[in-house]
């Protein structure tokens, strides 16, 4: 008989946030905003999915004010005191955003300046929408704060508007999940509750992204992925993140380099790294992928998905490895084994070059 997961000494701190699964959750959020005691929403997309937002402000109806649809990557400060402007001469009441981690981000934003309450729409597997977590940046500086403030009050999921995200996208974003649950279950932090939402996490985007990926993919499927995203990203806002994080943000801020795409190429090679030092913690993964290891498991799987494999793909090159350590080894994240200068170079280039992972 295997297990539990309990611990003989844990904390659980439960956060409040109405979670909506629903096919047609558009037609929802004219309620969700008078649920809340709204009536003047402001609707928030990238450019790219400003039709998504024009098409929700009709759903809306009468509770629309207006749509700011110039969400983009990494939160820039700039584009959040547009997006502050517009709210106030709408006299905006609440904040609506559709899309995926960006347009999340820039909601949060919002509501850590003004405390208007959030209906988010998540349209990837991003997991921002379920954590108290906002990274901005600022004159090309990224900072990342923690603040209940910024948690949104409603996530509606709704797989047939998810179905749009681009293949790539699908691939990198659900490792970019999964890194989330993975890290989790080795946190320092961590608690029984934490660990069977990761671990169910896992189990429901290693189940659904086959499916999505090799175009078979139902809406039982893309919302089965999202019910993944949602509790990878409830993992990411209860517990601390270790070297996979670390390394990502390192290669992420350092280089530019893309955001999920980055996580796909390293996590089995961090796992790899960590797993010797938690061989029981992780066992619960080999297990869902059916691998000896955990990081066998998510490297086979990483390969079945069509995921990145090589961080040359992705813009680095041999010239940055030696900054890349640098950043990687500075202020590291508390990790499950130390971090080990000579053993970290050997691991990024692996990864620059897409060789296998090792421990
Ligand atoms: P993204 O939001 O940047 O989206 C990438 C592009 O895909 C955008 O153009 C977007 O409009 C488009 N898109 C998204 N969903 C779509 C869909 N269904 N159909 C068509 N187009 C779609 O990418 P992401 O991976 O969702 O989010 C990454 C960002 O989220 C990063 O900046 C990351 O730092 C942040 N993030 C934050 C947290 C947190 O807790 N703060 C957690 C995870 C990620």
């Amino acid at each position: 008989m295997t297990s539990s997961l309990f611990q003989p000494e844990f904390a659980y701190s439960a956060a409040p946030q109405r979670v909506v699964f629903a096919s047609g959750a558009q037609t929802q959020v004219a309620a969700e905003i008078a649920n809340l005691g709204r009536s003047r929403a402001l609707v928030l997309t990238t450019p790219e999915q400003a039709a998504a937002g024009q098409s929700l402000l009709a759903a809306v109806g009468g509770a629309g004010a207006g749509h700011f649809a110039g969400a983009t990557m990494h939160t820039p400060v700039e584009v959040t005191e547009r997006a502050l402007a517009v709210l106030q001469d709408l006299q905006a009441d609440c904040l609506v955003a559709i899309g995926g981690g960006s347009t999340t981000g820039l909601s949060k934003a919002l509501a850590l300046r003004t405390g208007l309450p959030q209906i988010v729409i998540p349209t990837s597997f991003a997991g921002s929408e379920a954590t108290p977590i906002l990274g901005q940046t600022e004159a090309g500086r990224k900072t990342t704060l923690t603040d209940p403030r910024v948690r949104p009050t409603v996530i509606l999921y709704d797989a047939t508007l998810v179905r749009s995200l681009p293949p790539h996208l699908v691939v990198s974003s659900g490792m970019n999940a999964i890194a989330h649950a993975v890290e989790g279950l080795y946190a320092r932090d961590r608690n029984p509750i934490s660990s069977l939402m990761a671990l169910e996490g896992i189990r429901a985007l290693a189940h659904a992204l086959p499916n999505l990926t090799s175009g078979t993919g139902q809406d039982h499927d893309w919302g089965e992925a999202l019910y993944g995203a949602w509790l990878c990203g409830t993992v990411l806002g209860q517990v601390g993140m270790a070297l996979h994080h670390k390394l990502c943000h390192a290669l992420g801020g350092g280089f530019n380099l893309p955001h999920a795409e980055t996580h796909a190429v390293i996590l089995p090679h961090a796992v790899a790294y960590i797993e010797p030092a938690v061989p029981d913690l992780l066992r619960p993964v080999a297990a869902i992928f059916g691998t000896a290891t955990a990081y066998e498991g998510l490297s086979a799987f990483a390969a079945r998905i069509g995921a990145p494999r090589r961080l040359s793909d992705l813009g680095l090159t041999e010239a940055n490895l030696p900054r890349a350590l640098d950043l990687a080894t500075a202020n590291p994240y508390w990790n499950p084994r130390p971090i080990e200068r000579e053993a970290i170079a050997a691991l990024l280039a692996r990864a620059l070059a897409g060789d296998p992972p090792q421990p």
